[in-house]
């Protein structure tokens, strides 16, 4: 993007309700401008929930939105993180060193971890997926060379000190926030939910736009467990939603009824593609989306689309036939 686009784009802080801020951070992502940090009135301090990705003057955007609601790093008393991508975690390594906190976090945050130990290896095995998935060379090449610039966003590798799992509880002025396990978008996500006031931090588990992303190839079936990760959030009744990214929102409800509608839809047009196959994943992206694959959205694209085929596998509406690329078939409903 170039530079003088970016500049406009600045760390923003704003109060959302009593002892709730909005940090909107900046990021480098065309079509995702911004990020949402939330912190949270706790005691003598703040908890901090997600950090921002890390880039060059990153830091100072998440400084600059602090100090717009007179608050400063050393302020954080408690880091915790939606999941592992890095956007959400990104600058935890530096939030944790400055502020002396400690980070709580889902511990199934390999997908990120294990990546950012072994860059190379990590990167090796998306194009092993790429090319499984009938990517021919020369779109893989330039994806990997776009893959290559953009980077990881983490400043450092840093490990939960303790396990955000359910049963744990935040603590804040507003109340405790209790923890509930929403993968799908990745491994490591969660929702923090404050019953008594019925205020949902969402992470990016759920948008104020239905937008779907999921990490393929750590789980079983990612777009099964996102589907049940909405049962999950839509038994909690939450009243005002607190999301990764945008503007907080209230229609929880519908919220959860847009994003599953919009799966089934995918996954109903996924399976009519593939009917008239044997295709690759590659094959039925631009089927199901009426796009080709480009540097920018490939990883994306294919990785939900794989998603659902894995999805209509497990259910028994797809077949995998093995190969290189492999293919998939349609099979008819059970
Ligand atoms: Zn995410
Ligand atoms: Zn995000």
């Amino acid at each position: 993007m170039p530079e003088s686009t970016r500049k406009r784009e600045v760390g923003r802080g704003e109060r959302v309700l009593p002892g709730v801020w909005r940090l909107r951070l900046p990021l480098p992502w065309p079509g995702v401008p911004h990020c949402n940090a939330w912190a949270l009135a706790a005691g003598d301090g703040i908890v901090l929930v997600d950090t921002g990705m890390h880039e060059p003057g990153s830091l100072g955007h998440l400084e600059r939105a602090l100090a717009q609601v007179n608050l400063k790093l050393e302020h954080v008393r408690l880091l915790v993180c939606t999941h592992a991508h890095s956007d959400h975690y990104g600058q935890a390594a530096t939030i944790v060193e400055r502020a002396g906190c400690e980070l709580w976090m889902h511990p199934d945050h390999e997908h990120m971890t294990k990546a950012a130990q072994d860059p190379e290896a990590a990167f090796d095995r998306r194009i092993e997926v790429a090319r499984q998935s009938g990517v021919p060379e020369e779109p893989l090449r330039r994806y990997a060379e776009a893959r290559r610039a953009q980077g990881y966003g983490i400043a450092g590798l840093v490990e939960p000190d303790r396990d955000l799992v359910p049963g744990v509880e935040v603590h804040t002025d507003l109340g405790t926030w209790t923890v509930h396990e929403t993968p799908g978008h990745a491994p490591s996500h969660v929702c923090l939910y404050q019953a008594e006031r019925r205020l949902l931090i969402s992470g990016d588990h759920l948008l104020g736009r239905v937008s779907l992303y999921y990490d393929y190839g750590y789980t079983p079936d990612p777009a099964g467990e996102f589907l049940r990760s909405l049962d999950v959030v839509e038994v909690l009744g939450a009243r005002l939603c607190l999301p990764g990214h945008g503007r907080t929102f209230t229609d929880v409800q519908a919220h959860i009824e847009a994003n599953r509608t919009t799966v089934h839809e995918r996954l109903g047009k996924v399976h009519a593609v593939i009917g008239e196959g044997p295709l690759t994943a590659f094959e039925a992206v631009p089927r199901v989306y009426g796009e080709a694959i480009t540097p920018m959205n490939a990883n994306w694209w294919l990785s939900e689309t794989l998603c659902y085929l894995r999805h209509l596998e497990v259910t028994g509406r797809a077949e995998r036939i093995a190969g290189s690329p492999e293919r998939w078939i349609a099979l008819p409903k059970p």
